[in-house]
């Protein structure tokens, strides 16, 4: 696949979002530094010079949107799976589209849509990976976040970046041959929420109950007090620890 490289740019996902009709499955573009860069609903993401692992690989589904459904987190499961081949162990996942480490957010991931009714679905897979963040930045995120410097030195960023888009490339092609229900063992052993309490977040509305992994579609479970378990399926829901 074609690999684009730009040093300093807006947003990586922004780029490749205006450059689709020129993609091929598989296709990445990589950035040192973006200037935009953004997170789901348009929250900024902070991604500092030579600070981060930033790249957007190109995906396409011919059989349209719906079948979109639970790729981020089979994108999560292969970025975690990446880091393990590079010796990096124990990053987990948060549902449905963040890396944690202890707790803190290591890297976010953002999956963009377009696409036509009866038509593929384009696909734009967003990875932002904290690497080791310059000390003028840090104070710029607000939320509790780690760097995978925590979890030795990171000697070659290519070899990194060349696991990334491996893992990236085969685990979504077996993601379309056998879709999201073949991960969900792989990815509930990996979810740092499994069994702890936590809230749901819908707009202004708020649930409370002990987190249960996802099921077979991808959704969230939720054991709520009673034992009754409910189901979130993504979009504007955001889970926080209680
Ligand atoms: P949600 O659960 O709704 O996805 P989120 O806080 O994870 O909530 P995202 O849109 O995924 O939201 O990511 C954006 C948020 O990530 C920012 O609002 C900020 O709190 C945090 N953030 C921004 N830059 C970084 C970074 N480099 N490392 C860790 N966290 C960051």
């Amino acid at each position: 696949s074609r690999v684009e490289v730009i040093p300093v740019i807006g947003s990586t996902n922004q780029h490749w979002l205006a450059a689709i009709p020129r993609l091929d499955k598989g296709d990445v573009c990589l950035a040192e530094c973006q200037t935009a860069g953004r997170g789901r609903r348009g929250r900024a993401w902070i991604s500092p010079f030579g600070g981060q692992l930033i790249l957007s690989l190109y995906w396409r589904l011919e059989q349209g949107m719906a079948a979109a459904m639970g790729l981020s987190l089979v994108v999560g499961i292969a970025v975690v799976e990446a880091l393990q081949a590079r010796g990096f162990e124990g990053v987990q996942l948060k549902w449905p589209n963040d890396l944690y480490l202890g707790g803190r957010k290591l890297a976010g991931i953002l999956v963009e849509m377009s696409g036509t009714a009866g038509g593929p679905c384009h696909l734009v897979i967003g990875v932002g990976l904290n690497l080791l963040l310059p000390k003028e930045e840090q104070t710029r995120i607000d939320q509790p976040w780690a760097e995978l410097a925590e979890l030795g030195e990171i000697t070659d960023r290519n070899a990194l970046v060349v696991a990334l888009v491996g893992y990236l490339q085969r685990y979504l092609a077996r993601f379309e041959r056998e879709g999201i229900a073949a991960f969900r063992e792989q990815w509930n052993r990996l979810d740092y929420f499994n069994g702890k309490p936590v809230r749901v977040l819908m707009g202004e509305q708020e649930v409370h109950g002990r987190a249960r992994g996802i099921d077979d579609q991808g959704a969230l479970l939720l054991e709520l007090d009673g034992g009754e378990i409910k189901r979130f399926l993504g979009g504007e829901v955001s889970l926080r620890p209680q």
